[in-house]
């Protein structure tokens, strides 16, 4: 009888998870656009990048404070998406997800001498008791920290690899660019053990291939150049960038072997000629999304972050550190792929798939409204749209406006429910907003295009 009853209860779940149908309405979408009146003239110091305005504008993400910014449902959707591609990368390379606390002990940054050197840009805070915090921006001190306190570890558990994606914090001195340079931000870092220096290495290619992948599947092209190991410390480093004229670092690559460098690696004496080949170096800007550096021992060392050997004797663990700035990331894809007042995501990250919008009422085609509800019925049932269709049913706006906002939001697709649709074969208009192209199709032809939608 138990066991009749318990199948009885998959059976029902079952069929209540293939009758979900849900599909998002733009009426309930915490959005608020900013609207600024038309004669308000901008000042040199509200001069903001183009990814600040856009995703301000739409209502993606919101100022709360100098350099702090929330992140609003649509910006949300994004984060969660971006997070899941990386956490589908880490998972293939056989990294684990942790979670840090944000605060980190001062004495353990005192131990690796960061405490001084770090500069202005560390946000210190004091407990109750007198005991010293930071806010991290980068947590090398606190996961080498809990590597030290398991002893013994094992060579058997080694390679090991342990990631976190949450907040992070820098004092800017001038927060700039919106999520570009703000002081409160989202960062994947991935923290690597090893037992030799050759291990440690193999590790460092290994991730450099994860990381490759990462920013090939977002499409947007990037540039991988031999970086400054600077605060962090190290002796290897690359850095992950694209490349855009908001882009604060300049980047010198060579014509001919593509050989390329951070311009602050590069003495100025030498800064026109490859280092490599002797050839012609270019400059451009380039914003840094992600940035990978060789350790060693530097801070297995001072916190004694020790394994045991095959022989039973403790040895250093060889360490790596990699960094996305996931915050970043985002802006940074607005920031190049955006054209002229519309976002353009990476398929990969788009809030929503299709949008769809229906006739304006009390206009002649309003009949054909009836069909705008059975397409996101009929589409958000589909394999890969669950949750992803959206439905503009402000029906007070025309078209064309609810049109412009979609494309502003950056909506890959957007399916118009209008005149057309009242015909004997109602006819409907896609709009392809990657290509800037559009068609009428038909209901079976449209079902068939979203069939072969990614
Ligand atoms: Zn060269």
């Amino acid at each position: 009888m138990a066991l009749l009853n318990v199948s009885c209860l998959r059976y029902y779940k079952l069929s209540n998870v293939q009758a979900v149908r849900h599909y998002h309405r733009v009426s309930k979408l915490f959005q608020p656009l900013s609207v600024k009146p038309k004669d308000a003239t901008v000042t040199k110091d509200e001069a903001i990048s183009i990814s600040q305005k856009l995703l301000m504008d739409t209502g993606i993400i919101s100022l709360r404070s100098n350099g702090m910014f929330a992140l609003l449902p649509l910006g949300e959707r994004v984060m969660m998406k971006l997070t899941k591609l990386i956490d589908k990368e880490m998972s293939c390379i056989g990294a684990q997800r942790l979670s840090l606390p944000l605060l980190t002990s001062g004495d353990l940054w005192k131990k690796t001498g960061r405490w001084e050197s770090t500069g202005q840009e560390l946000l210190k805070i004091e407990d109750r008791h007198g005991k010293e915090y930071v806010l991290s921006p980068t947590h090398e001190e606190a996961i080498t920290s809990l590597m030290s306190e398991i002893y013994p570890f094992s060579f058997r558990q080694l390679p090991l690899r342990l990631y976190q994606i949450n907040s992070k914090f820098r004092d800017e001195m001038k927060p700039r660019f919106g999520l570009l340079r703000c002081r409160e931000f989202i960062m994947k870092d991935l923290y690597t053990f090893d037992n030799s220096v050759e291990a440690a290495h193999d590790t460092y290619q290994e991730i450099c291939s994860a990381y490759d992948r990462i920013f090939h599947r977002l499409r947007i092209p990037f540039l991988k150049v031999t970086g400054d190991c600077g605060s962090i410390g190290g002796t290897h480093s690359h850095e992950y960038h694209y490349i855009s004229p908001t882009g604060e670092d300049t980047l010198c690559v060579c014509d001919n072997c593509g050989n390329s460098k951070n311009a602050e690696l590069v003495s100025s004496d030498k800064s026109d000629s490859c280092d490599k080949c002797g050839s012609h170096v270019h400059q451009v800007a380039g914003i840094e999304v992600g940035h990978t550096f060789l350790l060693g021992t530097k801070y297995s060392k001072p916190l004694k972050a020790l394994y045991q050997n095959e022989s039973g004797k403790p040895e250093l663990l060889q360490m790596g550190c990699y960094g996305i700035g996931v915050s970043r990331l985002l802006a940074a894809s607005v920031e190049v792929l955006a054209e002229d007042k519309n976002i353009k995501w990476p398929w990969e990250i788009v809030p929503f798939k299709i949008c769809l919008i229906g006739p304006k009422k009390g206009s002649k085609e309003a009949s054909s409204a009836l069909w705008v509800d059975h397409l996101a019925e009929v589409m958000s049932g589909m394999p890969g749209l669950l949750d992803e269709v959206v439905v503009d049913d402000r029906d007070r706006l025309t078209i064309g406006k609810r049109v412009m906002e979609a494309k502003q939001s950056g909506y890959p697709f957007i399916i118009v429910v209008g005149k057309r649709a009242c015909e004997m074969v109602p006819m409907f208009e896609l709009l392809d907003c990657t290509t800037g192209k559009s068609e009428f199709l038909s209901h079976k032809m449209l079902i068939n295009w979203v069939r072969e939608l990614p």
